[in-house]
């Protein structure tokens, strides 16, 4: 991603917008939710109202994505995992580490 296409992401943010779980069909930037509209900082295209289904959500994002997304995430909790020294934390972070393993594993099985 480049530094402009960030800093459009980040200005949107501060002027209020929500980071979506959803990509843009042209340039595959996340999309922000912005004064009641779906929109992509980085193109402009507009997707229509916002609030989408749960469901609707999920069947736009690519399996890739989400896999990208679990991967970010295991990263960050292993990181946690390592520098944790109370026990009742510990055993959770591993739960969450496994079951984060667990839909990896699923979603490279298709
Ligand atoms: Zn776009």
């Amino acid at each position: 991603m480049r530094d402009e296409d960030v800093s459009k992401m980040a200005r949107m943010l501060l002027a209020g917008g929500k980071m979506l779980s959803l990509h843009c069909a042209k340039c595959k930037s996340p999309l922000f939710e912005y004064e009641g509209r779906i929109t992509c900082p980085i193109c402009g295209e507009q997707t229509g109202e916002a609030k989408p289904k749960p469901t609707e959500a999920e069947a736009v994002v690519a399996p890739a994505d989400i896999e990208s997304a679990l991967t970010e995430k295991l990263n960050q909790l292993v990181d946690e995992f390592r520098g944790e020294k109370d026990r009742h934390a510990i055993s959770e972070l591993l739960e969450l580490i496994k079951s984060i393993l667990d839909v990896l594993e699923k979603l490279r099985k298709g």
